[in-house]
């Protein structure tokens, strides 16, 4: 590997088990990106993974709130938060990685969503647009200039880390290919051009 490799990342958002059809937050063919992330990790020296991780009662379960049902819209403290069902919960095999993911060379795994009040789809920053999860010192630390996103979903916590990787500087990437939307009310387009809009680079 030459010394370029080691300025690019390849950072999977939560290829895990919920988020994949028969999971508790399924994504439309969420599980067809697994082997096509296998073979986009081939190319990378470096590869992270996100897991969604989140305790018992998170506040963005819409069971956590009486008379709320998924997918409805409350406000939080921090903004506008969309109700999930319960997903990805500590230590549960839906929280586990998807079984067809397999990049034995993965460095590091970082955990999201681990905080009760908050919930956090990016990589970088929870739901606050304040928090952070530690990835952008680690990947300055670690030298590395260039992300490249895939994983799931699209339009939700692959969105907000490519928008948190351009703000914190980093030259950053989506490979759509390995990657699949929820599309709620129509999600896909905006986030797409959100990311576009942030200067991230679209990769068929
Ligand atoms: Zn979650």
């Amino acid at each position: 590997m030459g010394a370029a490799n080691d300025r690019e990342v390849l950072i999977v958002v939560d290829p895990q088990r919920d988020f994949c059809p028969g999971g508790a937050l399924a994504v439309p063919q969420g599980d067809a990106i697994m082997p096509v992330v296998n073979r986009l990790a081939r190319d990378f020296a470096h590869v992270i993974l996100t897991q969604d991780w989140h305790p018992r009662g998170h506040a963005s379960f819409a069971s956590s709130h009486p008379g709320r049902q998924p997918f409805e819209e409350i406000e939080m403290p921090y903004g506008r938060q969309t109700l999930w069902p319960d997903h990805c919960v500590q230590g549960t095999d839906g929280a586990a990685f998807h079984p067809g993911l397999d990049i034995p060379h993965v460095e590091l795994v970082i955990r999201k969503g681990y905080r009760g009040a908050i919930d956090s789809y990016s990589a970088f920053r929870e739901n606050d647009h304040e928090t952070p999860t530690g990835l952008a010192g680690y990947l300055r630390e670690r030298g590395f200039e260039r992300v490249t996103l895939c994983g799931l979903a699209t339009d939700y916590c692959v969105l907000y880390s490519a928008i948190d990787a351009r703000a914190a500087g980093f030259a950053t990437a989506v490979a759509l290919k390995a990657c699949r939307g929820i599309d709620l009310d129509g999600s896909l387009a905006p986030a797409l051009a959100a990311m576009r809009e942030a200067g991230a680079v679209m990769l068929e």
